[in-house]
């Protein structure tokens, strides 16, 4: 009987493993030397690496191993000296950018070679040895030759969400580096290029930290503001955050988000971007709040109940001192409720100076899954509504806690601010959910309270609200002034379900309550049917919309 498991097979099988570690291992190399680059040790990249590494050896054709490990090896020197210089992978935006300004690209890296100098052999080191063994453990199949292509056609491309090129700061950067050489080919194919806008500038306002301060940020998940007694919904849904605003330091308003999904919203909410379509600026960390924070010394905290998928949209992430989330995390704690993220909170030593960002899940559908109390059940003909009020309770009853918990701080400042991502329709205009280009569904509640009259005067100057407007003031009470020349006055933007403006975006003028135009790219599909309705004003041609600037 011939032998199934022979030495060969043995011997081949544990070379497709290390070709496997190898294709990762730079990232580990590279964090000896960079502190504040993280990634993830996340199983699911075992599903990447291992077809490609068993392509790499299996392969038929050794010029093919060769070509594609030669190219992994250049973008993964690219990625490295981005995320080295700075301090986020490269997209493919930055790519076209850096080619638009190849000149400056070349001194500014000449420049600072010797900051960047451990890139290298970081690099160069795991690549030699994937090369040794190709050149020597080759084994001559066509399977092996369909295995390479595909994995790496599938990895590269196949990408359900619409930001499917941009990368997860988290995720390993062989990931991300074939993200954004598929990226670049998509740009190339289509119509996706970079429009160009002014650049944003961050000015130091001089602000002194002589007191204890704390920033909390909670980031609240499809509330609709409708469906809250403080907003004056008939059923009392928000018994406690109706206490809380009798504070004269509290402060509620119903504004506009920044997107109308989770992904999209983030990325306007957490980095104080104002263009949906201003590449150049969502591929960068300037104005991310995080960044901002740990620039002036806070300590920082990400503690979410959502996965760690929105940690692309919401950047920052070597900025991030405590990252706790759902799935493949850096500080794996299991999986989180929204009711443990204040204790997740108590856990960590706090500092003199925190920035503190609380990402909730609940109210998410299926809305039934925070239901702790079925007080509203029965008195409406759809349940959905029941369902949804009834989770609005636990939400009140989470929300306040956490305002509890810190606006009794005897010492020093304290700035509480509680925004939900989007709204979550529930039949207004026969409309439910969420991710429509629809202007009920960028409509969002704000809640402030702070011991810092200043702050609230502030948000109470922007005319109005909106999570570009509260990112701002953020950045403000972090000493920063963000100054935007793209900016007008008086015009809000919301994006679609692409933080790069690839599904469109809606622009309100006039406080806000016109919708005057809107944009869809032409090759990614019609204007949503519920836009005419709601806006009013449908462009004759999608490609020649012309926009008040
Ligand atoms: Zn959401």
């Amino acid at each position: 009987m011939k032998k199934i498991v022979t030495a060969e097979t043995v011997r081949t099988t544990a070379i497709i493993l290390v070709m496997a570690c190898l294709l990762v291992a730079p990232d580990f190399i590279f964090s000896m030397f960079n502190k504040t680059f993280k990634h993830s040790v996340d199983i699911k990249v075992l599903f990447l690496v291992l077809p490609i590494g068993c392509g790499l050896i299996l392969n038929k054709y050794r010029w093919f191993s060769f070509f594609v490990v030669s190219l992994l090896l250049i973008l993964q020197f690219i990625q490295f000296s981005h995320i080295a210089y700075f301090g986020t992978p490269m997209t493919h935006y930055s790519i076209y950018l850096a080619i638009q300004e190849f000149g400056e690209v070349v001194v500014e890296s000449i420049n600072s070679i010797y900051r960047c100098f451990y890139v290298l052999p970081a690099v160069l080191a795991p690549f030699i040895m994937m090369f040794y063994f190709i050149k020597t453990e080759r084994c001559k199949s066509i399977c092996g030759t369909i295995l390479l292509a595909s994995s790496l056609l599938y990895f590269g491309y196949n990408r359900i969400s619409l930001e499917r090129f941009m990368p997860n700061e988290i995720r390993f950067s062989i990931d991300n580096s074939l993200k954004t050489l598929f990226g670049c080919i998509h740009m190339i194919l289509t119509e996706d290029k970079v429009k160009k806008y002014v650049s944003y500038e961050t000015f130091d306002i001089g602000k002194a930290f002589d007191e204890p301060t704390t920033i909390v940020y909670i980031i609240g998940e499809s509330v609709n503001y409708r469906h809250m007694s403080l907003f004056g919904y008939e059923r009392d849904t928000t018994p406690l955050l109706k206490d809380l605003a009798k504070s004269d330091n509290f402060y509620y308003v119903m504004g506009m988000a920044g997107g109308v999904n989770t992904l999209s919203s983030l990325k306007f909410m957490m980095n104080a971007i104002y263009e949906p379509d201003n590449k150049r600026q969502t591929s960068s960390d300037q104005t991310n709040l995080f960044k901002l924070a740990k620039s002036r010394g806070f300590k920082t905290f990400y503690i979410s109940s959502q996965r760690d998928n929105v940690l692309a949209s919401i950047g920052g992430v070597g900025y991030i001192d405590v990252i706790i989330n759902n799935g493949s995390n850096i500080s794996k704690v299991g999986k989180i409720s929204d009711d443990q993220l204040l204790d997740q909170i108590k856990i960590n030593e706090l500092g003199d100076l925190n920035f503190i960002v609380l990402h909730q899940r609940c109210m998410h559908v299926p809305y039934s899954d925070w239901v702790e109390e079925a007080r509203f059940d029965g008195n409406n003909e759809d349940d959905r509504i029941d369902k949804y009020d009834n989770a609005m309770l636990k939400n009140d009853r989470i929300i306040s806690k956490i305002f509890g918990h810190f606006n009794g701080q005897k010492v020093g400042k304290f700035y509480i601010i509680w925004t939900s991502d989007h709204n979550e329709l529930l039949g207004e205009d026969g409309l439910y959910g969420h991710g429509a280009l629809v202007k009920k569904v960028a409509e969002v509640p704000f809640m402030i309270e702070s011991n810092d009259g200043t702050f609230i005067d502030d948000i109470r100057g922007i005319g109005r609200m909106s999570h570009y407007g509260l990112a701002k003031a953020v950045a403000k009470v972090l000493g920063y002034e963000i100054k935007n020349p793209n900016e007008v006055n008086g015009m809000i933007y919301v994006s679609g379900a692409d933080f790069n403006g690839l599904c469109g975006y809606m622009i309100f003028e006039g406080g806000g309550d016109d919708c005057k135009a809107s944009l869809c790219r032409s090759s990614e599909g019609a204007l949503p049917q519920s836009f005419e309705k709601d806006c009013g004003v449908v462009p004759t041609s999608l490609k020649n919309v012309q926009f008040k600037q």
